[in-house]
């Protein structure tokens, strides 16, 4: 059995297992944070770097459809942000939803994977 207390240092809960005091207790994993306007330009920097380098490769429709069923219900995702283009919060992504149709993109914390299926002409 475990314990949540409030850490006056931490002014957060933590878990405090058998034999640990609140001290010995792990604190708790930082919350997900936002990309900030550096981090954004690095990864659509790489993101473009990425798929030029592979040949521009996109899914297909299908693959898209299937990209877009995990990110709309994302805890992640604001499908409002950006005049509808929506915006993945996650961190090292910060996204909008055409980066679905890049094949050598993938999400962030592993939901979907890279999957070139279509190269463009
Ligand atoms: S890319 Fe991943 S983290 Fe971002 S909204 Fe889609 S499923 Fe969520």
């Amino acid at each position: 059995m475990s314990l949540r207390i409030i850490r006056p240092d931490l002014a957060v809960p933590v878990v405090v297992k058998p034999g640990q005091t609140a001290v010995d207790a792990p604190p708790p994993p930082e919350p997900l944070r936002e990309p900030t306007v550096a981090e954004l330009a690095v990864n659509f920097t790489g993101a473009m770097g990425r798929w030029i380098k592979a040949g521009v490769p996109v899914v297909s429709a299908e693959a898209y459809a299937a990209r877009s069923a995990i990110c709309s219900p994302c805890e992640h995702w604001d499908g409002r942000a950006r005049l509808g283009l929506g915006k993945c919060k996650a961190p090292g992504c910060g996204c909008t939803s055409l980066k679905r149709w890049l094949a050598t993109e993938s999400c962030p914390l592993g939901k979907w994977p890279a999957t070139p299926v279509h190269q463009a002409v």
